[in-house]
């Protein structure tokens, strides 16, 4: 059977945002990506992108007040949101911080779609429900990945899925995922390529 071809293997790096002035035109369409520090976003993301060092996974600092914005093609980007859950941020910036994230998700046109991504052996933890919590206060929908699925043994990892797809219900379609053997790669790739109409 021939290769599914993958429209998400044209991202490339074009900015990162601190402030809203940054931000690029809200035309097009982009999907979001969130999650704690570590879950394996970066490793999702560059796993769906079927490249090795689209984003970034080393752990500075510095990256954590920024949305990194990827370009697939002209007007369609996908969005690495800072990973949540450092506790060193200072508090002023984290209060600009806080009010830049929240204006990006109350005010962005193009955002068309989150992803939140949690490991599979620690979901919907507090910042997790927060991202659910802006995406249905303005009816965006979301979707999660489960990562590190190869962690946990099959019936493990398939009752995670269970409990948390009934937790979530209609607020977020949720699946399995792992960078590491590959799993649940196509099916991600589809619901972002569907939100961003490619
Ligand atoms: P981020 O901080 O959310 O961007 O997380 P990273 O993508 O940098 O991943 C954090 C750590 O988890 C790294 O050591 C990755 O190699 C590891 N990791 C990420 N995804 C997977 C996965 O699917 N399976 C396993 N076993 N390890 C993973």
């Amino acid at each position: 059977m021939a290769r599914m071809s993958n429209a998400l293997s044209t991202a490339t790096y074009k900015l990162a945002a601190h402030l809203p002035k940054q931000l690029p035109a809200d035309t097009g369409r982009e999907v979001a990506f969130a999650g704690r520090s570590n879950a394996g976003k970066s490793s999702a993301l560059n796993a769906m992108c079927n490249q090795n060092r689209l984003a970034k996974t080393s752990k500075t600092p510095g990256r954590t007040q920024q949305l990194v914005f990827f370009e697939v093609r002209a007007e369609r980007w996908l969005v690495d949101l800072p990973g949540y859950g450092y506790a060193k941020v200072p508090l002023p910036l984290k209060a600009h911080w806080q009010e830049f994230i929240n204006g990006y998700f109350r005010e962005r046109q193009a955002l068309s779609g989150l992803v939140v991504v949690m490991d599979v052996r620690h979901p919907l933890r507090e910042f997790d429900l927060q991202m659910l919590e802006y995406a249905k206060a303005r009816d965006l929908p979301a979707h999660c990945l489960l990562t590190k699925a190869d962690k946990l043994g099959r019936g493990a990892a398939g009752n995670t899925l269970q409990a948390v797809r009934k937790e979530l219900g209609d607020v977020a379609t949720v699946q399995l995922f792992s960078s590491e053997n590959r799993q649940g790669i196509d099916e991600a790739r589809a619901i972002v390529t569907r939100w961003l109409q490619l």
